[in-house]
């Protein structure tokens, strides 16, 4: 009932904070420095993957890869007992600016080239201010430089096409991604234009720019929704929303334990089968490392897997008001009603019985509410963290997510509730840990 009441007072911080990350954060890279930096505030200490790593019992410490997937950890200050994770991703569908983008449009204007990354509502790009952001490569005295630009202006817009040319528009259309989907950037005098203005907001000149990676987002600050503020629209909360929830509760979280481990992976949009991705060795060989350095034996580091605990947290959909027969008949989750638990019989969903009680039980610890989640049997769902890790590190795993609309919308909605309960429940997952018995799993 305290923990209950921590949550209502910590709410309206923790959704302006959301709501600030949301809206500095337009993309993976963006998402992955701004963490980086909430975490060096709160004393936790960066390491490099290529670098040697002194670790003290007790401390705090976080590494990335690729500028845009990140590991933070919190080491117990006795021996560890396992490890509690939590998982989400940084990533967000988009489209990737192509290289030579600027077309030539009838003579008249300047598109951009792009292409669709992963899977987004196509419908939502259009007819609003959208920029573009990402990270060039400079060339400098010193060698190739990466750095992060944010065009950070009302400066592109994907225009329909006039009901009066297509009067099939309301009846359903197939958008084809090389043509109804590349945005204005200007008339044809201006082009060239648009890489100056990367070069600038790079600190430099469009001849020193050897590569980009760029992706469009929607200008469309972050807003409270509903006659008393009850939701929260904005892009990419799938699922920066969860990411930021699990930052939130491994700053909070108190010493235990088991190794605290929140991640974040990239790419999750496009199958996470990249160096940065959930199917990448980034958080084995993260684990195993700490361990080494920590002298722990082979024997030792074996054994932990089994008495460790992963919550794969990628948010989840919502029972819709105006499509409630798109939901399961029985596990219908609604936004402000709690942390959602997936299930799914071919285990796209990671969840079982075992790891569904054991988070069930640190929800209740929390006092925090939680629902459940499948899909029709007559519908195919979507995939997410939690089954692609386990082919490079196999732990006893949940997989669960935040209950949100307009899921892949370039702007989405979800709940004012529901992220603080979230990081509340990462704050017990953190300071707990799951001991195994054979195939039983006992939570301490
Ligand atoms: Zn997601």
């Amino acid at each position: 009932m305290k923990q209950k009441m921590m949550n209502r007072m910590d709410e309206e911080q923790i959704n302006a904070g959301l709501m600030r990350f949301l809206d500095a954060s337009p993309n993976a890279y963006y998402a992955v420095r701004n963490m980086c930096e909430m975490l060096t505030e709160a004393g936790f200490e960066e390491l490099r993957e290529e670098a040697p790593w002194k670790l003290k019992k007790g401390g705090s410490y976080y590494v990335t890869r690729n500028g845009s997937a990140l590991i933070s950890f919190r080491i117990p200050e006795d021996e560890i007992a396992g490890y509690q994770i939590m998982a989400s991703h940084s990533d967000s569908p988009s489209f990737k600016i192509k290289p030579n983008a600027e077309i030539d449009a009838c003579g008249n204007y300047t598109v951009l080239n792009t292409e669709k990354y992963g899977g987004m509502l196509c419908g939502t790009w259009f007819d609003r201010p959208l920029s573009a952001a990402g990270r060039v490569a400079v060339e400098t005295e010193q060698g190739v430089e990466m750095r992060l630009v944010n065009l950070d202006q009302d400066l592109l817009i994907i225009p329909s096409l006039a009901i009066h040319m297509n009067r099939e528009a309301n009846d359903g259309y197939k958008f084809n991604a090389q043509k109804d989907l590349l945005p204005l950037s200007g008339e044809l005098a201006s082009k060239g234009a648009f890489m100056k203005l990367v070069a600038e907001a790079a600190g430099t000149t469009p001849e020193k720019i050897l590569d980009t990676d760029l992706f469009l987002y929607n200008r469309m600050p972050a807003a409270r929704i509903g006659t008393e503020g009850e939701f929260i629209a904005s892009g990419r909360l799938d699922d920066l929303q969860c990411a930021y929830a699990s930052l939130l509760g491994i700053m909070q979280a108190k010493p235990a334990k088991s190794l605290a481990v929140q991640c974040v992976f990239d790419n999750e949009e496009v199958g996470s089968m990249t160096k940065q991705g959930a199917a990448a060795t980034f958080l084995r060989d993260t684990l195993r490392r700490i361990n080494i350095v920590l002298g722990r034996s082979e024997e030792e580091i074996l054994r932990s897997p089994s008495s460790s605990f992963m919550v794969s947290a990628d948010n989840a959909h919502a029972v819709h008001p105006n499509y409630p027969e798109k939901a399961d008949p029985t596990n219908r989750p609604a936004m402000n009603k709690g942390i959602v638990i997936k299930y799914s019989a071919n285990q796209k969903y990671t969840t079982d019985a075992a790891a569904g009680a054991v988070f069930r039980r640190i929800c209740d610890q929390a006092a925090v509410p939680y629902q459940t989640f499948a899909n029709r049997s007559d519908m195919l769902g979507g995939s997410t963290l939690g089954n692609i890790s386990q082919s490079q590190l196999s732990l006893n795993t949940v997989d669960i997510g935040l209950p949100q609309l307009a899921m892949h919308s370039s702007y989405e909605l979800a709940g004012a509730k529901d992220t603080a309960w979230l990081a509340a429940a990462a704050v017990q997952l953190f300071s707990s840990s799951v001991r195994a018995d054979g195939a039983q799993l006992i939570l301490e």
